[in-house]
């Protein structure tokens, strides 16, 4: 008998639909171990083995793994099954999903480029290829290749994985400017006196003559701690009520010292105080008792609450529970750079077990709280994210919080994995057995009748906590406003009336202009009609290049016409209008009082964020004009009155989800107005006050809303009836893309398992020099879902044979 010999199998993080086998030699490895293995010409990658075993490979003479990783396995089964759901339901390769979880720090490969550290300190025990590996970097930022010449090695990475490791070296990139980590001043005792604080007797007699240096020392011990000796700056000055100048004497004098420390610029007041939970009230209580209770029934709850009722509390509660049990708990939410007042509130209670993942930290953050989740570090017991937290390494996780469940953004559009977090974090629930609360005031369709089906369970809270009432939506009839002339700009002069009243009244105005995902459409400026398609029941996008109106999803298309189909005028808009815009004739109407602009444009710069919302907290800006951004997790006492300048732009957006997006969004933006102890007022202006949404959204009767639209749903067949999967094709030619898609659709046509929509082309025709073309896939079981799946990559491989298709891009959305 011969000596066995292993081979592993092997995902890179490339996209490639299977793994590789490599031979391994005398020794096994672990699944989920991290392994360098040669692929292509001259190229290195860092891979997770999959599967190891004794069997050669049938088609290919399998290649020698460069380098094992002396770690225990890097990835658990955990991971694994739930990356590779993700891969297969989203059809995307298990390597791009890895691609995505996975901070590139763990991922080395030969086009990587490494630096020194700046701050690294100097090595020592190095090997004495670390050292000539330190030497050559020395000069600055290298490519693995560069470098492997420099150091006469084909291959350094093995050297340069363990630099990272002592954190001497890390991956050079180039960082965006928005994302640089923030540092602040910190303050401690000098060492010396930190170790014999009877030293700091005569110190303080020596100030007897400075009272501000004094009061500075003084607070200082207000604020230490014997292990946490550094206090902020910022906050040692603002509470002894001192200036810089003191501070600088008693550090001249070697009695403090500075340090730079790295501070997390999500949690920008240095210093909470904790506190307990708030204690529930009835209502609540009842919520988190029923909620256990589903619990245990049941993986996945939907917990239903009216705006202010108070959800977060009873999430806190939960996750108190969960964190006190030892295990780990995730806590979702749509967009983390617009949660600071949640983050506060979380620090409050749970601050030494809290970390803020964000997927666009910088790498060395990302990395160690990655590690952190993945030793179970009690630090980061509880994680607040984005969806890419839902890809973190949880080792032993007890509650996924899926706050506003029903947002958008959970879904990733771009790059692949186009993953649903919100769905992801119901099927990691399953598998791992923590239990999943999906919360929302307005929840999505897909949970309502999961809900509805009893495939979740479901807990209603329908008192606010303040018992202050919702404030009542008035509608404003924009077609009589046109026609009396009564409308300055896009301001009907009922609204200019309510604004100048509620400033009057020294309170805030919000006003609220969707711009998100805009599509050119068509809308009657005298009566508000937008043309519609009559399969689809979404509105048509207009492409000015042709003049053509066009429907997003079948091939349905018309000239545009003349005039409005409902009111006969020549009144057309194409255009909209912008928050820029708005801004301006806010301005103009209201010269001396303060206007900002929250929309994405202007909060770019670092930090413009956190600035505009302090200054609208400290009543500095009078009337705030936003986006969607403006409705988001914001909650300020002083607003009363919420203006919403068009809300037939939302109701035809054209996709299926728009009516359920503008109700979902119209009760939040609401919501916004009035949340102290007065009721506030909520003035919305459309062309149609008389469309059932409209007056459901007056009453915010979203059961009924919902009912409607869920008959709508099954009766133009959309989920969640029936499922979608989308699939894109991209190239900069326009007559090839036409082509490939007709392909694409004909080849799915004729397999005849499903409804193919298409090929037609979306409201925005080109992206980055390429011309878009989209098939939907239209199909109701899980057998056929996993025949369409099985047949996508055949498909692809036909299609890739083909030559005047090169270089068109595919991509797969599945549920869209
Ligand atoms: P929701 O998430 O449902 O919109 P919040 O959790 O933000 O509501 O609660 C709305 C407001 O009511 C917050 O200011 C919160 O601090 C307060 N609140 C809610 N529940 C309690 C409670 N049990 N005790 C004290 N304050 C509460
Ligand atoms: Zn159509």
């Amino acid at each position: 008998m011969s000596n066995p010999v292993y081979y592993a199998d092997v995902v890179l993080p490339l996209n490639l639909v299977q793994p590789f086998t490599y031979l391994l030699g005398a020794s096994p490895v672990a699944v989920g171990q991290r392994i360098i293995v040669p692929f292509g010409k001259q190229k290195f990658y860092t891979g997770i083995v999959l599967r190891c075993h004794q069997t050669q490979p049938q088609r290919y003479e399998a290649k020698e793994v460069v380098f094992i990783y002396d770690e225990p396995p890097l990835i658990s089964e955990i991971q694994i099954n739930f990356w590779s759901w993700i891969a297969t339901y989203y059809a995307t390769p298990l390597g791009m999903v890895i691609k995505g979880a996975l901070p590139s720090s763990f991922l080395l490969e030969s086009q990587s480029v490494v630096a020194l550290k700046p701050s690294a300190e100097t090595a020592e025990d190095c090997s004495p290829l670390e050292q000539k590996i330190i030497l050559a970097l020395g000069e600055g930022p290298l490519s693995m290749k560069a470098l492997g010449k420099a150091v006469e090695r084909v291959n350094p990475m093995s050297g340069v994985q363990k630099l990272i490791q002592k954190g001497i070296l890390e991956l050079y990139q180039q960082v965006d400017e928005k994302y640089r980590p923030k540092f602040e001043n910190h303050i401690s005792l000098a060492a010396s006196y930190l170790k014999d604080l009877d030293a700091l007797h005569p110190v303080f007699e020596g100030l007897s003559k400075a009272p501000k240096q004094k009061s500075i020392l003084l607070t200082y011990f207000d604020l230490y701690t014997p292990d946490q000796p550094l206090v902020s700056q910022k906050l040692l000055l603002q509470k002894a009520g001192a200036k810089s100048a003191a501070l600088n004497a008693l550090v001249d004098k070697e009695i403090f010292e500075t340090h730079q420390i790295q501070v997390n610029r999500i949690l920008f007041s240095e210093d909470v105080e904790k506190q307990a939970l708030q204690a529930l009230n009835t209502a609540q209580q009842n919520a988190l008792s029923a909620i256990q209770q589903a619990f245990e029934k049941q993986n996945t709850v939907l917990f239903e609450g009216v705006t202010a009722s108070g959800k977060t509390e009873v999430y806190s509660h939960l996750i108190e529970q969960v964190l006190q049990s030892g295990k780990q708990v995730l806590y979702l939410v749509p967009e983390i750079s617009l949660t600071t007042q949640l983050v506060e509130r979380l620090r409050t209670y749970f601050d030494s077990s809290l970390k803020v993942y964000h997927s666009r930290y910088s790498l060395s953050e990302r990395t160690e709280i990655w590690e952190q989740v993945q030793q179970s570090d009690p630090s980061a017991q509880l994680i607040l994210g984005a969806r890419s937290a839902v890809l973190l390494p949880f080792r032993d996780l007890g509650l996924i919080v899926v706050d506003e469940e029903h947002e958008a953004s959970y879904k990733q559009n771009d790059p692949a994995p186009r993953y649903q977090a919100r769905d992801a974090a119901v099927v990691l629930g399953q598998q791992t057995q923590a239990k999943i609360l999906l919360g929302s005031a307005t929840p999505s369709l897909e949970s309502f009748f999961n809900a509805q089906q009893g495939k979740y369970g479901w807990v209603q809270l329908k008192e606010r906590f303040t018992g202050v009432s919702l404030p009542k939506i008035q509608t404003i009839d924009l077609k009589e406003a046109h026609r009396n002339g009564a409308m300055q700009g896009a301001f009907s002069n009922e609204l200019i009336k309510a604004i100048k009243t509620t400033l009057e009244a020294q309170k805030q105005v919000i006003l609220f202009q969707n711009r998100r995902g805009y599509a050119p459409q068509m809308t009657c400026g005298s009566c508000g009609y937008t043309p519609q398609c009559s399969q689809c029941d979404v509105s048509l996008t207009y492409h000015k290049y042709d003049h053509q109106l066009r429907c997003h999803y079948c091939s349905f298309q018309m000239q545009a016409p003349h005039q409005c189909f409902a009111c006969g005028m020549s009144t057309w808009d194409t255009k909209g209008l912008g928050t820029q815009q708005l801004q301006a004739q806010i301005q103009n109407l209201f010269p001396e009082v303060e206007v900002a602009r929250l929309d994405w444009d202007s909060t770019r710069k670092k930090g413009a964020f956190e600035e505009l919302f302090n200054r609208f907290d400290r009543q500095e800006i009078q009337i705030l004009v936003g986006t969607q951004m403006v409705v988001k997790g914001l909650n300020f006492a002083n607003v009363h009155l919420v203006g919403i300048l068009n809300a037939d732009q939302l109701m035809h957006y054209p996709d299926f989800r728009s009516h359920e997006r503008c109700f979902q969004m119209l009760c939040q933006v609401a919501g916004r107005a009035g949340r102290a102890e007065e009721p506030g007022q909520v003035l919305l202006q459309t062309y149609q006050p008389e469309h059932p949404l409209i007056l459901q959204v007056q009453q915010y009767d979203y059961s009924s809303f919902i009912l409607d639209e869920l008959h709508q749903r099954k009766t133009f067949e959309y989920p969640p009836y029936i499922r979608l999967i989308q699939i894109r094709l991209l190239h900069q030619q326009l007559d090839v893309v036409q082509q490939a898609a007709q392909w694409y659709a004909n080849v799915l046509n004729s397999y005849q398992i499903a409804t193919i929509l298409g090929p037609t082309t979306p409201g925005v025709a080109r992206v980055r020099n390429r011309y878009i073309q989209e098939i939907l896939i239209k199909f109701k079981g899980v057998s056929e879902r996993n025949q369409i799946k099985a047949l996508l990559p055949k498909i692809q491989q036909s299609f890739d044979s083909i030559a005047p298709f090169r270089n068109t891009r595919v991509q797969v959305d599945v549920d869209p």
